[in-house]
């Protein structure tokens, strides 16, 4: 079958070009680590944006992906993937699939990926194109707050959506550390209201409630982690 001027075959060298322009850029902004710079180098972010975008999916911007959500600025991905310190085999949830971006990254990185998203609709098209790219990622509708109980303990937890506040379920879900001296799971999550967050990292350092270090890194802009009865459109209902 002949290509189209549009086909993937003839559209993928330059795709392939701008990520790795990409990357330089996350470099030259401060990313380090090679193997996250690797897994953004190879996952094709234009397949995972609404096609009239395509020409936009390797700026380092956040774009649009409908139900006024966002797939993240490349940048972050990189940032709180850095913070994960993901190594193979990691089990890894993430809350809050959106695009499936992330998710896709942090596969590209070895990790079993567990994510959770509160739009359906979103969802399935994400689960699309994960499923397309051959992303093994296991998905779930529903509160992330809550985590995904069924596959807990997470070595990672990384939450896409700016919280007020952390939710306990997912400290719970958290590995514990497999011997003293020896840090367990860890969640990085976006702490802050509407007006920015602050990104912040807990990691588990033992079996007890309070067994938790916090560390605080750079402000962010999420769009907001809701509650299930929440509404995270414009209008409040009385
Ligand atoms: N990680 C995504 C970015 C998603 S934006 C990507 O790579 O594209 C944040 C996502 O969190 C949105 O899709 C939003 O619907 C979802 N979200 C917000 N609150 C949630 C909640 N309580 N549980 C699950 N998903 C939530």
């Amino acid at each position: 079958m002949a290509a189209s001027p549009n086909s993937e075959s003839s559209t993928a060298p330059r795709y392939r070009r701008r990520r790795e322009q990409l990357v330089e850029a996350l470099r030259a902004r401060g990313i380090h680590d090679e193997r996250v710079l690797a897994a953004i180098g190879r996952v094709h972010r234009h397949a995972f944006v609404d096609p009239a975008l395509r020409d936009r999916a390797y700026e380092d911007e956040a774009l649009p992906i409908g139900l006024n959500q966002t797939i993240s600025q490349p940048f972050t991905v990189a940032y709180q993937t850095s913070l994960l310190e993901v190594q193979a085999h990691d089990r890894i949830l993430e809350v809050g699939t959106g695009s499936g971006y992330q998710a896709a990254v942090l596969c590209e990185m070895g990790a079993r990926v567990f994510s959770v998203e509160r739009h359906e609709a979103l969802l399935a098209r994400a689960r699309r194109v994960l499923g397309t790219l051959g992303h093994d990622v296991r998905t779930r509708l529903g509160d992330g707050r809550e985590g995904w109980p069924a596959f807990a303990p997470y070595d990672g937890i990384v939450v896409t959506a700016g919280a007020p506040d952390i939710p306990a379920p997912l400290l719970r879900q958290l590995r514990e550390p497999a011997a003293e001296g020896k840090a367990g799971g860890t969640l990085v999550i976006p702490v802050g209201g509407s007006g920015g967050q602050t990104m912040t990292r807990i990691t588990r350092t033992g079996t007890g409630p309070h067994d938790y270090e916090r560390e605080e890194f750079h402000s962010f802009r999420f769009v907001p982690l809701v509650s299930e009865e929440g509404d995270d459109s414009s209008t409040t209902p009385d």
